[in-house]
């Protein structure tokens, strides 16, 4: 069907534009959490989503591709499948409904089947497998834990007892034992006031007065009791005044042990009130508490503070190592930054990879100490999955009641200093009101990004790169431009984090990926293009860039993918499965950014790659620096040694041009070589070997 779409419309435009509707499905497709299979006629499986091997249990598309559906569906649901399919062929569709799912090593799951006719002639299905075994456990949990209670209550006869005025028993019904308290110290009579906690006497106080006051009435109270063998049990008890009625003489009192309903009740609160995952508070505890804390502060004539904390990069580990190591994390996470809070702070999860830390009555310098710790603990290295990960985390900070006078308010100020400081790359921020302008500000572009990628308003600038080989610029690399309709250029280093944030990136890539192809392909050029670790994790990416080689008529050894060297290292064997797969189509790939921030480069060598960018920072270091300098001869050293060509990037000066030819550098870029520009200045301008020439070399 997806194929088929592209065969319509001749103008290369329009087949543009379906490849991007077409890439965009595939993508939906290809990450969506539910299980997807395209099934022929005969229940045959053409198609499978990653989601859906998973869920079956299989490691390789060519366990289940092939394969007949009823193959996982377990056999007391293949008459419904039979019917389900003539419901199809006739309406097009059918409803979800509950099936049971085996799976390769024969264990069972239970699933929701919902499927949709997408082609008639030949006749396809697709359908979608949702595991639902999450939900089936909550639900027999909580049917069991009612079971449980209900058998109680119907089980457990009231146990009576009459007292005088002054509590003591005068009467006990004979399955009064079945109380198991635990018997009065005291001689003589019994009296229940000898058997509840002290503190719970003065309820027994209020519950016979009450009594005493209103003759008929039935008045109930809650006291907790030590019991027979330790520990204490929850008794109601309904009391009457019968001491008018002669047959009886006093306070009748029905006694029920409530302990395993209020077991139940604290769980079901616990749960209400806490995250599943992490045990943390959750937001609703903190909204509940916030009142009484910041009350508190006030009192104190102090400040409290609200921490409002995001973590880095959660969500490259989310999609690069699963959201099981996501959950893993988290639970580190929240563990460790407990224990950098006083006892007396509130730590919630406000969800997703978001905590927030109320600390009631302090200063400005305390909640600054606390925040540091917190950002401290978190740039440790994480071990999830046998993978060390480098996370980090953004704090934003708000005072009462200097910023906002109740919780919504010191949470709004806290996310927009948050944001900031994630932008920054500081790692915390106070809230101050000029923030709050800042903030619009950034929505709006957010907005707009999207909108200009909608309308496909991304341009692109070309870098020219000089090969001191042959003397001549042999590449170009293309850098996105985004010329705002009423701010005008707004620089990468603005729209690339915004586009990354909120997931804009994929297109953003995709669009710069094509159009250069479609650039360069006609005027012979090699082209390098960025890509974000997001889009190179995106399982359908390889044929994104099929797509754009073909459309392009673009060489595939004259595309060259760059990425930065953070996104790879993050989850090396995941890298290598992508890269590899990216190379098979021909393509070269170059480690962006080289050199930045990382100690050991071991890993280099299992890398499927081809080029290596040495980051600017240590090009600027050169007559400047001598350290700087002995690190690049490593590094080209390095490349050399493993046959990798070696790009310079911000090359400025002759002196550096200078250096790197002497020392081998293969390719260098930079302003001190030519800037980015349009592609028509390119060619009108700059000859190739003209350029070497110019610059002296
Ligand atoms: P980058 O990949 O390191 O790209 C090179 C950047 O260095 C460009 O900045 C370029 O204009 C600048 N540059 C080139 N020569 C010199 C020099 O001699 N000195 C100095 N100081 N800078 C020089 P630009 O265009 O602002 O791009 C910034 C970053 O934005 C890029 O860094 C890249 O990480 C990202 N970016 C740009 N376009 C895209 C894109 O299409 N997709 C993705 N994912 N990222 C992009
Ligand atoms: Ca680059
Ligand atoms: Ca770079």
């Amino acid at each position: 069907m997806l194929l088929s779409l592209l065969a319509i419309g001749s103008l290369a435009l329009e087949r543009q534009k379906h490849q991007r509707s077409e890439n965009r499905f595939r993508a939906l497709v290809e990450t969506s959490p539910d299980g997807i299979i395209e099934v022929d006629d005969s229940g045959t499986i053409l198609y499978c989503n990653a989601s859906y091997l998973r869920l079956v249990g299989a490691t390789q598309p060519d366990q289940v591709i092939g394969q007949k559906v009823t193959r996982f569906l377990d056999p007391d649901f293949h008459p419904m499948l039979t019917r389900r399919i003539q419901t199809l062929s006739q309406l097009g569709q059918v409803p979800f409904l509950e099936q049971r799912y085996v799976r390769l090593d024969g264990t069972v799951v239970p699933v929701e089947v919902g499927a949709a006719r997408t082609s008639v002639n030949p006749i396809k299905l697709m359908a979608i497998v949702r595991d639902i075994s999450r939900h089936k456990r909550a639900e027999e949990a909580l049917r069991a834990s009612e079971a449980r209670f209900r058998a109680l209550v119907q089980n457990s006869f009231d146990v009576t007892l009459i007292v005088n005025v002054s509590g003591e028993v005068l009467y006990a019904s004979p399955n009064s034992s079945r109380l198991r308290v635990r018997s009065a110290i005291r001689g003589g009579r019994p009296n229940i006031f000898d058997h509840v906690l002290p503190e719970d006497r003065v309820r027994l106080e209020h519950l016979l007065e009450r009594l005493l006051a209103r003759p008929k009435e039935v008045v109930q109270t809650e006291v907790c009791v030590p019991l027979e063998h330790g520990g204490t049990g929850w008794f109601e008890i309904w009391g009457q005044n019968q001491l008018a009625d002669a047959a009886v003489g006093g306070i009748v009192l029905n006694i029920r042990d409530i302990s395993e309903r209020k077991a139940y009740q604290s769980t079901i609160e616990h749960l209400a009130y806490h995250d599943p995952l992490t045990g943390l508070p959750n937001r609703r505890m903190l909204r509940e508490q916030a009142d009484q804390f910041l009350a508190q502060s006030q009192r104190a004539g102090r400040e409290a503070t609200l921490i409002y904390l995001d973590l880095d990069r959660f969500k490259e580990v989310n999609d690069t190592l699963g959201h099981e190591a996501g959950d893993e994390l988290l639970v580190q996470v929240a563990r460790r930054i407990q224990h950098c809070v006083r006892s007396g702070d509130l730590l919630a999860r406000l969800g997703g990879d978001e905590f927030a830390i109320l600390l009631g009555e302090t200063t400005i310098e305390g909640a600054t100490d606390a925040a540091r710790r917190v950002l401290g603990v978190l740039q440790q290295p994480f071990t999830v999955a046998d993978t060390t990960l480098r996370i980090g985390a953004s704090l934003g900070l708000g005072v009462y009641p200097r910023d906002g006078q109740n919780l919504d308010d010191l949470m709004r100020v806290a996310d927009i200093a948050m944001y900031r400081a994630k932008e920054h790359g500081t790692g915390l921020m106070f809230y101050s009101p000029e923030l709050d302008r800042y903030s619009r500000e950034r929505l709006k572009l957010i907005q707009d990004l999207r909108e200009a990628l909608a309308a496909g308003q991304i341009g692109l600038e070309y870098q020219p790169i000089l090969d001191t080989h042959h003397r001549r610029w042999i590449k170009v690399e293309a850098l996105a431009r985004w010329n705002h309709p009423s701010r005008g250029p707004i620089a990468p280093a603005t729209f690339i984090p915004l586009a990354e944030e909120t997931g804009l990136i994929r297109d953003l890539d995709h669009l710069v990926l094509n159009k250069a192809c479609c650039e360069a392909s006609p005027l012979g050029w090699s082209v390098a293009v960025n890509i974000s670790p997001r889009t190179l994790y995106d399982s359908s990416f390889a044929e994104v860039v099929a797509a754009a080689l073909e459309q392009s008529g673009l060489e595939p050894e004259k595309l060259h993918l760059e990425i930065t060297e953070t996104a790879l290292i993050q989850n090396l064997p995941r890298a290598v499965q992508h890269l590899s797969a990216l190379r098979k189509l021909g393509v070269r790939i170059a480690l962006d950014d080289f050199g930045v921030g990382h100690t050991s480069m071991s890993y280099l060598k299992d890398l499927p790659i081809d080029l290596l960018k040495i980051d600017r920072s240590f090009i600027s270091g050169i007559g400047r620096d001598t350290r700087e300098e002995a690190i690049l001869r490593t590094i080209l050293l390095l490349g050399e040694g493993l046959g990798l060509r070696t790009v310079a990037e911000g090359v400025e000066t002759p002196e550096q041009i200078a250096w790197l030819r002497a020392r081998g550098c293969h390719l260098l870029q930079g302003f001190g070589i030519a800037r980015p520009q349009p592609k028509e200045s390119i060619i009108n301008a700059m000859e190739p070997v003209l350029l070497a020439e110019e610059i002296g070399l």
